[in-house]
């Protein structure tokens, strides 16, 4: 009787939104009781560049399979663990498992691959990433220019000036950084020199229509230029069909990753797959 006033959209609206609350609720308290060893793996997926189909690095994704829900994706649970905090843990997690991997891959093939490793701003506003990276390095014997950075455009931006020395010393260090899902944000370029950039991964928003919209196109021909003329190179991400690779090709992109040319496996699928 209570609700009797409201209708059926309000109805609807309110027991989404109270859904959309609930599901925030119930993956905070799973990720706070998560086994991470148990439950979470990294995929990887393979770069390639674009002129004679080289791999030249692997992207660690984030897989979590919980033993009741199933598989549960990034997207929906790396939101939940920056906010909650546990993403600090569960970055220090991926950081050494991308580091023993690395090692694996470079003693398996001569190829000069990189790992990327996917960095929340919180984890480098917060954490004391440096150290983290250097005892890795440590342990697993892997130098820093065979990790590559990424970070997206988005929390870029949001990062304030006081983390600048932070990517100073990364840079210093031997690591090199890439802006993930570049093209969609309100870019101010600066930032691209100012946090020492190496390459820009172009947002798959924009591949996805490369090959049909004008727009798209003249934004990543854009983006293109720019970064050549700044000496950076460039990464499409989510390349599905061969018409946008040849689209992109034509326009100078330097490398690709998407399903096209390789989805993201585990690590055992990896090696046989590229590595062999
Ligand atoms: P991202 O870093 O931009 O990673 C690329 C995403 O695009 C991945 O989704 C990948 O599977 C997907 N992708 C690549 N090629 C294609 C394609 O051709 N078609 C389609 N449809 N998708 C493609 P995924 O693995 O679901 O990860 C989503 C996001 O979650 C990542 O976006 C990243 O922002 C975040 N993420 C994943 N692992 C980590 C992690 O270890 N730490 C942090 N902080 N974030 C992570
Ligand atoms: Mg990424
Ligand atoms: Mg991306
Ligand atoms: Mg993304």
């Amino acid at each position: 009787a209570k609700d009797s006033h409201q209708n059926s959209a309000s109805v609807r609206f309110n027991s989404t939104l109270r859904e959309k609350i609930e599901r925030k609720h119930s993956l905070e308290i799973m990720l706070g009781n998560a086994d991470f060893s148990r439950e979470f793996q990294l995929y990887f997926q393979p770069q390639f560049r674009i002129s004679d189909h080289a791999l030249v690095g692997m992207e660690a994704l984030l897989r979590w399979f919980h033993p009741h829900q199933g598989m549960i994706s990034p997207g929906e649970f790396i939101p939940v663990a920056e906010e909650t905090g546990i993403i600090l843990p569960i970055t220090e997690w991926v950081i050494d498992q991308a580091y023993a991997t690395i090692a694996h891959a470079r003693k398996a093939s001569s190829l000069s691959i990189q790992m990327g490793i996917n960095l929340s701003p919180k984890v480098i506003e917060t954490a004391d990433l440096l150290a983290s990276l250097k005892q890795k390095e440590m342990r697993h014997c892997v130098p820093p220019h065979w990790i590559d950075l990424e970070i997206t455009e988005n929390s870029a931006m949001s990062l304030h000036a006081t983390i600048e020395g932070t990517f100073d010393q990364l840079k210093q260090s031997g690591f090199t950084i890439s802006i993930d899902d570049f093209g969609t944000g309100y870019s101010s370029l600066s930032y691209i020199r100012r946090f020492g950039v190496d390459r820009l991964k172009i947002a798959k928003e924009l591949v996805d229509h490369v090959a049909d919209d004008r727009n798209s196109q003249l934004i990543i021909k854009a983006i293109i230029m720019m970064a050549k003329g700044m000496n950076l190179r460039t990464i499409a991400e989510g390349v599905e069909y061969q018409d946008q690779l040849d689209v992109l090709k034509e326009m100078g992109c330097d490398e690709m990753q998407g399903y096209l040319w390789g989805r993201p496996v585990p690590f055992e699928t990896f090696k046989q797959q590229y590595l062999s």
